[in-house]
């Protein structure tokens, strides 16, 4: 029996029935556990090798992924243990030249200083370039924040036959959005700070593969150096996961609207969301992507223009980080991006499509005056 996603999401790592137990287990708050005096270690030792909480976690994200999952205390610190787990001095790695900037920034200090050679490849990038000598390939589809999109399942064609790994990162799909592995590609990594947990309130990350010696790998690397969510963190992610699909369901719903709206407006530019026909996304997004996130990009021309805007909305949060159930908006360049001054990415919560549309069109006109 196959389920539809928003079965899936309620019961995702959720433990078989016991008469007495709660639904999902509260957070086991330990470091070591009890061993037998004689024999020593038995099911759980140590928490930064195993720990219930973080294994029905994982069990949960490994049923959306569709392979087994590794948590991390961060999107970054399952990026980067991707990284240095599989590069080694000599090789080359890929990365999307729009995509999470942090990815690039430390693929440019650490990696290069590490002897790896880093190239960088657009999202959009038609035809592929040559993949030949590359160890390993991370696309981002959507980009964030660009929203560009590739298509999974040629690109790792392509790279498989030049002999290279390809991971995907996740994190603005989710895993209901799309399953990269489902299209080819031997690893995903993910932040688990944005829509999958869309609360705002936990950082998160995670690795899963089909090939259980690349993941045995990761695993290897993330018990030596450590960087493991806490017993709540795993436990606050896990119960977010329940209202994935409804969640999603609106912010898309949203985005949507929102998308339409901006695109009729004269004084918004650049309004980009693989969702609408017009957009350049859109023929790879629709036949690829299950759904389409609630992230919208669009330019305000300016830093100030963007200001008002914010200023003036009472439903749009200025915060970065996006898949939340506030909308939000982030002005990229704040941060030293290579975005334009008044490019914006813009995250549609949950609130009430009317109501939203209303807000950032009183939004819009004050910021126009
Ligand atoms: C946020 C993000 C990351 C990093 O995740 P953190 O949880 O902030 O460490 C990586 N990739 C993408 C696409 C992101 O949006």
């Amino acid at each position: 029996m196959s389920y539809s996603d928003g079965t899936r999401s309620v019961h995702a790592g959720i433990p078989v029935p016991e008469v007495g137990e709660p639904f999902l287990p509260g957070p086991v708050f330990a470091a070591p556990y009890h061993l037998d005096p004689a024999t020593g270690p038995g099911k759980n030792g140590y928490a930064r090798t195993e720990h219930p909480t973080r294994e029905l976690l994982e069990a949960a994200i490994g049923e959306l992924e569709g392979a087994p999952a590794l948590a991390f205390a961060s999107g970054q610190a399952a990026i980067t243990a991707l990284l240095l787990a599989v590069l080694r001095t000599g090789d080359t790695v890929a990365l999307p030249a729009d995509g999470y900037f942090t990815v690039r920034a430390f693929a440019e200090t650490t990696l290069r200083e590490l002897g790896v050679r880093v190239v960088l490849i657009p999202t959009a990038a038609q035809p592929y370039p040559d993949l030949t000598g590359i160890r390993l390939v991370l696309l981002e589809t959507p980009a964030n924040p660009g929203l560009d999109v590739v298509d999974v399942r040629a690109f790792a064609a392509a790279a498989h036959a030049a002999g290279a790994l390809v991971a995907v990162d996740n994190t603005t799909a989710t895993p209901l959005g799309q399953n990269p592995l489902a299209l080819g590609a031997d690893l995903v990594v993910a932040s688990g700070t944005k829509a999958l947990t869309g609360h705002s309130d936990v950082l998160l990350g995670y690795v899963a593969a089909t090939g259980p010696e690349l993941l045995a790998k990761v695993e290897t690397w993330r018990k030596q150096t450590g960087a493991v969510p806490g017993a709540f963190d795993c436990w606050l992610a896990h119960r977010s996961i329940a209202t994935l699909d409804l969640r999603l369901a609106r912010q898309s719903q949203n985005a949507a609207a929102l998308a339409e709206l901006l695109t009729g407006r004269s004084d918004v530019t650049g309004v980009r969301w693989p969702g609408l026909p017009s957009d350049p996304s859109y023929p790879v997004a629709s036949a690829q992507m299950r759904r389409i996130p609630g992230v919208v990009s669009f330019d305000l021309g300016s830093a100030e223009r963007v200001a008002r805007f914010l200023a003036a909305a009472r439903l749009v949060f200025a915060a970065t980080s996006f898949g939340g159930v506030h909308t939000s908006a982030d002005r990229r360049a704040q941060w030293g991006d290579d975005t334009a001054p008044g490019f914006v990415r813009f995250s549609c919560g949950i609130e009430d499509t009317d109501d939203l549309l209303a807000d950032v069109t009183a939004a819009l006109d004050a910021a126009l005056s």
